[in-house]
């Protein structure tokens, strides 16, 4: 349910994350697929209609389990969450995005930002600002094209400690992306106490769009709030042009989704998004 109350505006999602019983299995393989090199990152471009190109891309993990082919993150993320390894499993993500990002650079897409999903536990761990530091020395990447992106469940927990925590990593110049914005418990409003760059609009709101009129409402009102705060938005899941034209015409230009393309290896988006003649 969604209720729009009183001034402030208030989104609520009863659909928590749910974990199967299956994921079991997959635990102590799971302690083995780091040192056996079976994650690997995919990537989704984020597009800027605006621009008419490509102006980033979000890297998505994939485990190639042995057995059972591509396990989805959906099953294994909760589940590294429950047992820590989704620390150290956070900390190759970040590396590998950046050092991705680099090679990317270095073949001329110097512009391109790169975002990174980063769970609770990275979050909350003392030492995320001294290795997001130590990947941007390394790589020499230009901070401001990296977006990490935090749900808003992550920084509710604790939001004294959020708060520092977004500063500090704010302060090497990172940006500090919502993700899944709308599905949370918490009002724009209350959000500006934290230092955000942008709000991305779950797709599950861009789903509906054209059929639901709450949801075009609250898509309308996220992207408003968002606008009058000084905050970029992103809506993410646009599947059809349909989509894509509306959230245009509400001057949402930032966009992700199966329309421009699904979640891709390296060398797929090499070939279909960084030819020269784009770049
Ligand atoms: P997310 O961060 O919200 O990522 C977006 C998800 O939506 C991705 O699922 C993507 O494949 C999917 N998607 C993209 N466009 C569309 C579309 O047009 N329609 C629909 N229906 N779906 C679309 P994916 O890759 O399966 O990832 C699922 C979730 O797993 C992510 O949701 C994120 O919460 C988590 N995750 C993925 N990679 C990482 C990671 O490296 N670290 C952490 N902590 N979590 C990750
Ligand atoms: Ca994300
Ligand atoms: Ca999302
Ligand atoms: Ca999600």
């Amino acid at each position: 349910s969604k209720e729009v109350a009183g001034g402030s505006y208030y989104f609520y999602d009863e659909k928590i994350g749910k974990r199967t019983i299956e994921s079991v299995k997959y635990e102590n393989a799971l302690y083995r697929a780091l040192e056996r090199d079976e994650f690997t990152l995919y990537y989704q471009p984020q597009v800027d209609l605006c621009k008419h190109r490509m102006v980033g891309v979000e890297a998505l993990i994939r485990w190639n389990h042995p057995e059972e082919g591509l396990v989805s993150p959906d099953i294994f993320i909760p589940l590294a969450e429950q047992t820590g390894l989704i620390v150290p499993i956070g900390e190759w993500v970040l590396r590998e995005a950046v050092s991705q990002l680099k090679k990317w650079h270095d073949k001329g897409f110097d512009d391109l930002c790169m975002a990174v999903n980063l769970s609770a536990a990275q979050f909350e761990q003392g030492s995320l600002h001294r290795i997001v530091k130590q990947v941007l020395a390394e790589t020499g990447i230009r901070p401001e094209l990296l977006h990490l992106e935090l749900t808003e469940n992550q920084i509710m927990r604790n939001t004294d400690l959020a708060i520092s925590t977004m500063n500090k990593l704010k302060e090497l110049g990172v940006h500090l992306d919502i993700d899944d914005f709308g599905t949370g418990y918490s009002s724009l409003g209350y959000l500006q106490r934290f230092p955000l760059t942008t709000l991305k609009i779950d797709r599950t709101f861009i789903r509906d769009i054209l059929l639901d009129e709450d949801d075009r409402a609250l898509t309308d009102t996220i992207i408003t709030m968002a606008k009058n705060m000084g905050l970029e938005v992103i809506a993410e899941g646009v599947e059809t042009e349909e989509q894509a034209d509306y959230l245009a015409s509400r001057e949402c230009t930032m966009m992700q989704g199966y329309f421009f393309s699904p979640p891709v290896p390296a060398r797929k988006l090499e070939k279909d998004f960084l030819t020269n003649d784009q770049g």
